[in-house]
């Protein structure tokens, strides 16, 4: 047997390792709950409690945990032993249904937006029975739902299952219409993941990568991404060292980690799995970034998530690969024959309409403050959101609008007025790295989410808004007799198209022009979170997630508080790591620097030698220190001042447009002086050691 198909799955209660576990009826009880949504009862939940259990303590396991997702982002998770004391002194292991099916973590210090108040903290996870559990680390962890008292959710799983359980339903209604009727649709995410890799030295000599992920500060390096070589360049030792045992870990834990290549940026990296379900390629997506923190000090490295770690080149994103999936079937494929091309034409208008109307919803669901640095920098999409479809794809809606005929180039013409459509394209591989949302072929993939994002708020949109369109479709087709229904879905699709061409955009994201043209068309551009988050609590959007039961108002209201409230406190963060790097750092080298230069002007002065230059020098290390500490104030004082604004939607919008610019006038300041400080004497990595030294 090959060495992967050894190691994968090793660590993972999976349905091969279920079959092979459970008593045959019980795997039949487990696989109804898992596959049709059933209740569970707790018969089955103990006999399914023990031998997870014997398999896990096989394994290694002594500890169990219910691993959940709380609305700070990232995982969570506290360790129980399977121990039970016997009264004669010994141990026996224990691990009960009740234990598998439910748990209540003492959770009082998670964020829940106000929904719970203390008196009644408690939270419980509920087992999550979609997601396979697994092994870490001795550790059995059972992926599990976060809930209040009362049932509200407080986490990013639950309306994640929600959404894909409203846009499975709608989209079986659809299909009901072309006379298809499948057992499960679900939604497939593929989450490719881009990371640098520095060194752990120079990374413990940053105050600012310690404590925020990224870089306060930091000259350019003189050799930017400019050459392109680092691109799918041969991957250097040491990284290929940790990218193996990545690969082995993520295996072992059924995670189908595929490819691996180095990114545009020196020092960066991408890592892709084959898609899955949504539900459990984002739990995947989140064991993986937890390993390659984690394993990169194997290997000397830091592993940086964050969206933006280095000013003036490249951030990292996490696109979103989306499509349903029916069976095997992929509703996004266009199909080999016209009734299947008609089914896609419905499909791809309903994620158009979709996409088009919660437009603001979406970009709020990537909102953070890191992400909010890479939006419309470089590589990365800007901060509207607009949909590429490609040549023949835009030529067919074009048709489609005008009523057109439609010639695709060497291809027979085809008529779009009449009910049958001929076959059309296979495979569309037209490539727009600027877009944020494009369809590439047979799915769409979202690029605006960040590195650092849990894609499950960015699904939860996407299915929810599809949802919504797809049911408009089928309330407008279900009463329409059979012999009508193609021209009808027709006219359905031509109609929508007509309403939402605005999204669609084929050119250059990253022109100028594209803003001012979005603009005209209306279409949203929110630049900061704090200008990005109210979309949530907007009627529209409540009324969204109401429908569909995704959310309601008291949940939606308190996500955004939880997002408000972690974007004022980043930044708050990081505008005191920045006065402190200045005045403790930065300021006392540079002025050490000053101070040597001061004394060479008097030695050479007074040995009557020419020493213009180093007096120039001087000088300007004295401007640049008056303009240094003159910026640390500045940035101090908006930073108190934003500190005393009660209400946290205008503290989060000044601390965007007050705060943001005074932080980076701070940075210019002192990346100013980093260029023309002796290295000597410069206190901290500058960006050729981090990016060109691994
Ligand atoms: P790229 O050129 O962007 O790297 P790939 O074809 O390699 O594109 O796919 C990128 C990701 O999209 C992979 O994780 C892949 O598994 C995923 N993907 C492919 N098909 C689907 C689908 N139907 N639904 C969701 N994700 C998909
Ligand atoms: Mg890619």
């Amino acid at each position: 047997m090959s060495k992967i198909s050894q190691i994968y799955g090793s660590n993972v209660f999976d349905k091969r390792t279920m079959r092979e576990k459970l008593p045959s009826a019980t795997y039949a009880c487990l696989m109804r709950t898992v596959e049709q949504g059933e209740p569970l009862d707790l018969e089955v939940a103990n006999v399914v409690a023990h031998a997870m259990k014997e398999w896990a303590i096989e394994k290694g396991a002594t500890h169990f945990t219910h691993w959940f997702q709380p609305l700070s982002g990232v995982t969570s998770e506290k360790h129980d032993a399977f121990l039970s004391p016997e009264e004669d002194g010994s141990a026996i292991t224990r691990f009960s249904g009740k234990e598998l099916i439910q748990g209540e973590p003492d959770a009082s210090s998670f964020p829940s937006g106000g929904l719970r108040a203390t008196f009644e903290a408690r939270g419980y996870t509920a087992w999550d029975p979609t997601s396979y559990a697994f092994i870490k680390d001795e550790v059995l962890c059972i992926p599990t739902a976060f809930c209040s008292y009362r049932g509200e959710a407080l986490d990013k799983k639950t309306p994640l299952l929600r959404s894909m359980h409203a846009v499975e339903a709608q989209a079986k209604r659809v299909l009901a219409l072309f006379g298809e009727f499948p057992e499960r649709i679900v939604t497939t995410v593929g989450a490719e993941q881009e990371f640098f890799l520095i060194s752990e030295r120079d990374y413990a000599a940053r105050e600012d990568l310690v404590l925020t992920g990224r870089t306060l500060f930091g000259a350019p390096p003189c050799k930017g991404q400019e050459l392109d070589e680092h691109y799918f360049g041969a991957i250097r030792p040491t990284v290929n060292a940790f990218m193996k045992e990545l690969d082995d870990e993520l295996w072992a834990l059924g995670i189908s980690a595929r490819t691996k290549h180095n990114e545009v940026a020196p020092a960066q990296h991408e890592l892709a799995p084959i898609f899955a379900n949504a539900n459990r390629a984002i739990d995947e997506n989140l064991l993986t970034m937890e390993k390659m923190r984690l394993l990169a000090s194997h290997h000397g490295l830091v592993c940086l998530l964050h969206e933006k770690p280095f000013e003036g080149i490249n951030g990292s994103g996490k696109h979103d690969n989306w499509s349903l999936a029916a069976g095997d079937k992929n509703l996004l494929d266009p199909g080999d024959n016209p009734v299947e091309n008609l089914r896609f034409l419905v499909f791809l208008t309903a994620v158009i309409e979709a996409v088009d109307n919660y437009q603001e919803l979406l970009r709020m669901s990537v909102a953070s403050a890191g992400n909010d640095h890479r939006l419309g920098a470089h590589e990365a999409p800007p901060a509207i959101v607009s949909i590429f479809l490609g040549d023949e794809l835009g030529a067919i809606m074009e048709s489609l609008i005008n009523g057109t005929e439609y010639h695709s180039a060497g291809q027979v013409a085809m008529d779009l007025g009449v009910a049958v459509l001929p076959n059309f394209l296979k495979d569309n591989t037209d490539r727009n790295r600027t877009s944020p949302f494009a369809f590439t072929g047979n799915k769409f993939e979202f690029r605006m989410p960040g590195s650092n994002v849990n894609l499950a708020d960015a699904n939860t949109v996407l299915n929810t808004a599809v949802a919504k369109s797809l049911k408009g479709f089928a309330d407008a087709l279900e009463d329409v007799p059979t012999e009508r229904f193609e021209s009808a879905a027709i006219a359905w699709v031509k109609r929508s198209l007509t309403d939402h061409q605005r999204i669609v955009f084929n050119g250059n994201g990253y022109a100028g022009e594209w803003e001012e043209e979005a603009a005209r068309r209306g279409l949203a551009n929110h630049k900061t979170t704090a200008d990005a988050l109210p979309a949530y609590v907007a009627p529209k959007s409540i009324a969204l997630f109401e429908e569909f039961g995704v959310l309601n108002e008291t949940e939606v209201r308190s996500r955004y508080e939880v997002k408000l409230d972690k974007y004022i406190k980043l930044l708050s963060i990081e505008c005191r790591v920045m006065k402190r790097m200045a005045r403790r750092t930065y300021i006392p080298a540079i002025s050490r620097y000053a101070t040597e230069t001061a004394q060479n002007v008097a030695a050479l002065d007074a040995i009557g030698v020419d020493c213009a230059s180093q007096r120039d020098l001087a000088a300007r290390l004295a401007a640049g220190i008056v303009e240094a500490a003159r910026a640390t104030r500045e940035l101090d004082a908006l930073h108190k001042q934003a500190e005393t604004i009660d209400d946290s939607q205008e503290r989060a919008t000044f601390y965007a447009h007050q705060v943001v610019p005074a932080m980076s006038a701070l940075r210019r300041a002192i990346d100013g002086l980093e260029i023309i400080t002796c290295r000597d004497f410069w206190p901290a990595p500058s960006y050729n050691n981090l990016l060109f030294y691994v």
